[in-house]
């Protein structure tokens, strides 16, 4: 069985390799490490191979973790919390105090409360619409299934960009997808094309907001998304083995 040191190592060649293929700095890419389902001894123990970037989809799970987190290794640790899942109403105020990204914005109710909780905290949180480029049904986000031909959806997505801008304590960096469940590599790497354009586009049609973040790629495609212009991949079982259920 190989160590968590080796697993990280390995993950980290196959960025770089990627990288590589796409012309592209290693350094241009985030490893964000998804800790979901594991203890906070796991995460201690990424942290000490140098992981810094951790991702979690639960809010209850979010909070407890980073608080064990902090008991061992102290507010000052460098790391950074990401919140890659989507989150219920009555969830925004947990996820607004305890993360410090978040990749999943899907709604603009969640969007209002989520900056209204940041301002009662004084904080500024980094945030990522979440497209659904694939048109798969189970994924959520932002309808972009047909973005290039339906201007509709166009639309919708630029009156929620307009909206997220004003709110006064969320800063809009980017987008989030993720790629359906079994389809072959060329459907998938057409999906993080796809998003790519997608944020091109949107740097066009709305300047003021950076969008310099594309969350994409996951253990089975983060080497496609990362030939496809991804910035942060959100990888799990390749670095932690197989979730209990
Ligand atoms: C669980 C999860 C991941 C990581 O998945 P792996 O297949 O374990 O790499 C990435 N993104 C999101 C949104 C997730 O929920």
């Amino acid at each position: 069985m190989s160590t968590l040191a080796q697993r990280y190592a390995e993950v980290m060649e196959r960025i770089a390799a990627a990288a590589a293929r796409a012309g592209r700095e290693p350094a241009e890419i985030t490893l964000v490490a998804v800790t979901k389902t594991w203890p906070a001894e796991i995460v201690i123990d990424a942290y000490e191979v140098g992981m810094r970037h951790f991702g979690e989809n639960r809010p209850q799970e979010h909070a407890e973790k980073r608080e064990q987190v902090e008991r061992t290794l102290g507010l000052e640790s460098g790391i950074v919390w990401h919140h890659i899942g989507d989150v219920q109403s009555r969830k925004t105020a947990l996820v607004a105090e305890h993360t410090d990204y978040f990749h999943a914005l899907d709604r603009l109710k969640i969007a209002r409360r989520m900056s209204r909780h940041c301002q009662e905290l004084g904080k500024e949180l980094p945030v990522l619409l979440e497209v659904n480029v694939s048109g798969e049904e189970s994924k959520s986000g932002f309808s972009c299934q047909r973005w290039e031909q339906d201007q509709e959806q166009r639309e919708v997505l630029l009156a929620a960009v307009r909206e997220i801008h004003q709110l006064p304590a969320l800063t809009l960096r980017g987008l989030m997808t993720m790629a359906p469940w079994h389809i072959s590599d060329g459907e998938i790497r057409d999906v993080f094309r796809r998003t790519r354009r997608l944020v091109e586009w949107l740097r066009e049609a709305f300047p003021a907001v950076a969008w310099d973040v594309l969350s994409m790629g996951m253990t089975d495609d983060f080497e496609i998304a990362i030939e496809e212009g991804a910035t942060h991949i959100r990888v799990g079982r390749a670095l932690f083995g197989e979730r209990n259920p």
